[in-house]
């Protein structure tokens, strides 16, 4: 059993004509949660489920949290989801709405999280949104169902948060053979971690964090996602929140599926043809989803 579905993988003719290439869009937003999430934290609440947790702990009231939600509602186990109070109505309304117990507490993410460890007995699981091996492995899955397609890709465009996905990208590639193929980076301006581990040589912490991507939102990346610059081209990609914003109402033009500007960030280089991929023949961009944003919320950020 897994809890992650197999994902459409669509050929962007819009743009494939913009950027001279062909572009693959792995389709994650089709995920049951709304991101591609699900992948890492369903193989991992699958693992500790094995190991005989009986209750899943997490304090992301963003798409981690909504995967853990998903998860413990398939596998009928409680889940608890400790938010701060900046954590908006409808992300609480959608963890609620998969079952998940919301607990509000504290002004700022470190004090929900504190909470959240607090509450763990021997019968629980946490699931950390991004720095864990099993999530990694989980997520990884993607990229077997590309090549499974018979789509080797020869670059590939992703988001970076934490790193999460960008290690389980790598992980994907590496058992598929493709150890050498590129990776471009994405984040925004207010959220570049990982940009910051790769200038400082090492992960470190971002004195703030600012803007609509807010999915992006980890003040430090994870020592795996800056190892692997070391092993792998990995070019960092920064874009504007407005690019961001902007390549998800394309998008939604163009492909018909509402994204985060988390997920934007990705598009945005690919709608601003800013990335001279003309000489890759097969570029995999990861549409990874997210199910914070309303087509509201995008318009009225544009004006
Ligand atoms: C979590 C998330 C990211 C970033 O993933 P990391 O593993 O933290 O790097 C990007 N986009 C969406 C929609 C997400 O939910």
């Amino acid at each position: 059993m897994s809890l992650s579905i197999k994902t459409p993988l669509i050929e962007s003719l819009p743009l494939g004509r913009l950027n001279g290439t062909r572009i693959w869009m792995k389709m994650e937003a089709a995920q049951p949660s709304g991101s591609f999430k699900i992948r890492g934290i369903g193989y991992a609440c699958e693992h500790h489920y094995g190991q005989g947790a009986r209750r899943f702990i997490s304090s992301s009231g963003g798409n981690a949290g909504l995967a853990v939600a998903y998860a413990g509602r398939k596998l009928n186990i409680p889940v608890i989801v400790v938010v701060p109070e900046t954590t908006s109505e409808r992300a609480r309304n959608l963890l609620q709405l998969e079952g998940a117990q919301v607990v509000v507490h504290g002004e700022m993410w470190s004090e929900a999280n504190q909470r959240a460890l607090s509450l763990l007995t021997e019968q629980d699981a946490f699931l950390h949104p991004f720095d864990d091996p099993l999530l990694w492995q989980g997520h990884a899955s993607m990229i077997d169902e590309v090549v499974a397609e018979g789509v080797n890709p020869d670059a590939v465009i992703l988001s970076v948060g934490g790193g999460g996905l960008l290690a389980g990208v790598d992980e994907g590639l590496r058992r598929n053979g493709l150890d050498n193929v590129p990776i471009f980076a994405v984040e925004t301006q207010g959220m570049a971690s990982f940009n910051a581990a790769l200038k400082a040589g090492k992960p470190v912490e971002v004195p703030t964090l600012t803007g609509v991507a807010t999915s992006l939102g980890a003040r430090q990346v994870c020592q795996q996602a800056f190892d692997l610059s070391k092993k792998r081209t990995i070019t960092p990609v920064i874009v504007s929140d407005h690019e961001a914003v902007d390549a998800c109402l394309s998008f939604l033009d163009d492909h018909h599926m509402l994204i985060e500007p988390a997920c934007g960030a990705s598009l945005a280089p690919l709608y601003g043809n800013k990335l001279n991929i003309e000489s890759y023949k097969n570029v995999l961009v990861i549409v990874c989803g997210g199910s914070t944003a309303t087509v509201n919320s995008l318009i009225s950020f544009v004006g």
